[in-house]
Order: structure tokens, then sequence, then C-alpha cells
């Protein structure tokens, strides 16, 4: 079995989980819509799932939760239903999900947007945040955890300062790399807040998007009105099920996985042959990513050589590979320049990561990485 470090593109599904939602294909296969005692269930079983997930970073009496097909599914409805005439504001750092639909904004002439920069640690740098943000501002986005350098953003801080500037922004943060991996509440400044369930166990094609109860949202999907008409489409029960269950898993180990894969993450750095590996992530990311560069080399050999040798590992954000981007924007917004963003690797870790692996892990990205350089003079 490969070595599997890439889990912020994707984790194992937990099998539990899958074995206890398997009754809503087998059995419960109705249509949650339906006007009989079998739909009426399944609806009920779906208003379960929404207090389960919601409860675990939220005050359900001020937030509530609707059901998407995915994280890209939510941050582009936040940001299209959302963002209005005028401005929105995001930053350098985000997933494509949400900078492209930024772009996407610019597209349509629907508002300008404007795309604050980062620090070199790759958390958004508030104070230049803050000045784009004025009274034609209608919306703000800012990612909670950076997945291609797992930063943290304090995104309650956040939104509190920039609606001390302009109260009437709706401001939206990206979760899905934060959502049962680092301890967090949301507090009512964040109106909108993205979630993904393949990060933690769940499956593909199920995610969510956390609302603060008074704020009126327009539907992105129409359709039959589904999710209280918030996301038109039949539910896919089985899949958020199967979430709900996976998600309760990892709430409950969540301290003791954070805690234990930060230490993971130090001895895989520790490890790492420092004429090689630069480290990009700084301590106080999260301890489920961690970005380094073997600067000079190109980091898409180094991976297709881990991987030949059983290590699963990214380069970057997982879209990269669709994006054909040679070099990571983040990275380069984060201030390295194109050398060491070429030569940079992502690994990410779950928590079922070993310590076996990691240890495995960095005798791979050693000799993958010594081989490559000698090659290379
Ligand atoms: N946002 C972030 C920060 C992500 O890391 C990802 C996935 O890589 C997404 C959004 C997209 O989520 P999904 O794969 O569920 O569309």
């Amino acid at each position: 079995m490969a070595i599997y470090l890439d889990n912020a593109a994707t984790t194992k599904p937990c099998l539990s989980a899958l074995e206890q939602a398997s009754v809503f294909v087998t059995e419960k296969f109705y249509n949650p819509s339906g006007m009989y005692n079998e739909g009426f269930a399944l609806q009920s079983e779906l208003k379960k799932a929404r207090s389960a997930l919601l409860s675990e970073v939220a005050d359900e009496s001020a937030f509530e939760l609707f059901f998407t097909s995915c994280g890209t599914e939510s941050d582009n409805h936040a940001v299209f239903s959302c963002a209005r005439r005028g401005n929105a504001v995001t930053t350098l750092g985000e997933h494509s999900a949400v900078a492209n639909a930024f772009a996407e904004l610019k597209n349509r002439g629907i508002a300008e947007p404007r795309f604050a920069s980062l620090d070199k640690d790759g958390r958004v740098n508030v104070e230049k945040l803050l000045a784009l943000v004025d009274e034609k501002t209608s919306f703000v986005s800012v990612m909670h955890v950076n997945n291609e350098i797992g930063a943290i953003n304090d995104i309650n801080a956040i939104a509190k300062l920039v609606k001390a500037k302009n109260p009437r922004v709706i401001v939206h943060s990206d979760g899905v790399q934060a959502y049962g991996k680092i301890p967090f509440k949301l507090d009512k400044a964040v109106d909108l807040y993205s979630i993904s369930a393949h990060k933690i166990g769940g499956l593909k094609g199920v995610g969510a998007l956390i609302k603060r109860k008074t704020l009126t949202l327009s539907p992105y999907i129409f359709g039959g009105g589904q999710e209280a008409g918030k996301r038109s489409g039949t539910e896919n029960v089985f899949g958020i099920k199967q979430f709900e269950y996976a998600s309760k898993a990892k709430f409950a180990s969540l301290k003791e996985d954070f805690d234990r894969i930060l230490t993971y993450r130090e001895k895989l750095w520790q490890l790492l042959d420092k004429e090689v590996y630069t480290r990009l992530s700084s301590e106080d990311g999260t301890p489920y990513i961690i970005s380094v560069s073997a600067r000079g080399l190109r980091g898409e050999i180094l991976l297709h050589m881990a991987n030949d040798k059983g290590l699963i590992i990214g380069t970057g954000s997982a879209c990269s590979s669709n994006a054909k981007l040679r070099y990571s924007k983040v990275l380069l917004a984060c201030g390295y320049d194109e050398k060491t963003a070429d030569g940079a690797l992502r690994l990410s870790f779950s928590g079922e990561t070993t310590e076996s692996e990691i240890i495995q892990a960095a005798q791979i990205l050693n000799e993958v990485g010594r081989d490559l350089k000698r090659r290379m003079r």
C-alpha cells in the first residue's frame, strides 16, 4: 500500500460511516421530498444531519446550514449571491473556487474584484485587506485555512474589523480545510462559511454552506425548492448521512488528532534533509499541511519520483493539474520567488496518518531529492 500524504486534496472515506449510512441506499432510498411517511422520515434525517454538522462549529440559534454538491458550489453560491454592484474583496491566497468566481464577477460586469496581499506565512495582510474595503464593498471572502501552505486566518477577528468599517458588508469564509480539523466556533460577524465532506472522511460530491439565520440569501441553483428554497436539487441523502457520521468521528477526536498530527508534522520536517528542502509553512499554521520547497528542483518531478517509490503527495492545490499553472500563484503572493514555487511540495495528513508513514515519507523524500539534485549538477 502506498503512503498517502495528499489528504488536503481528499481523504479516504470513513468506512464505519459508510456502513452506517448504507441503509439510505439499500432500504431508505426514497425521495426526501416525497409526500409520504418514508419521505417525511428522510426529511427528519436530513434535519438531524444539518443540526449535527452545524452544532460542531456554530450556535444553532444564530446559524443554519444547507447542503450543496461540494465546497466549490458553496463558495460560488456565496460569491454570486452576495457580490453586488461596487466592489468585492478577497485575498490572493484563495482556492480557485473563490479566486475564479471573483474573476468572473469582473467578466460579467457584476462587481470590481479586489485582492488583498498575503504575508510571507500565507495569511492575509489584514491592514491591506481593510484598506480595500470601502462604502461600495458588498462582499468580503477570506479563507479560514489555506489549502497550499496551511496558514490560518483569524476569520472571526477579520469579520469584526470588516464590519466595523462597513456594517453592510457580507462576510464569507471558505472553511473547507478547517472544518473538523482545527478547534473553532463561528462568530456572528461571519455571515457564510463553506464546508466540504471529502476533506474529513466524507464522500466527494457533498458540501454545505453555513449561513447566519437573519441573512437573506438568494438561491444560486433554481428548481424544486429543496433545502428550504436555498438550493434546489434532490438531496444526496446517503452522502449527507455519511458526512454526518464521518464528521461526528472527526470532531470526537479533533483535539487528540490535532496534537498528534502537529508532532508528526514537526517530526517530518526534522527528518528532511535541509540541504535539499526549505520550509514554507509556518509553525502556527494547521498541523495537517506542510509545504516545503526543493528550491532549484522541480516539485512535479519529485512528486513523480516519490510516487514511483510508493509515496503520494501534492505540489500545491489539487486543482493545479487542471489549471496547468507552473507556479503556485499563492506561493508567489507570499513573496517566494519562482524557483522556490517551482520546487514546492505539499504534504498533508489525516487522523489516520501514522508515525511510521511519516518516517518512511521523509526517507523517500530525502532519497529522491538528493538523487535529483545530483543529476542536476
Ligand atoms: N476550498 C478549499 C480551501 C479547498 O481546499 C477545496 C478543495 O481542494 C475547495 C474549496 C473545493 O472543495 P470541493 O472539492 O468540495 O469542491
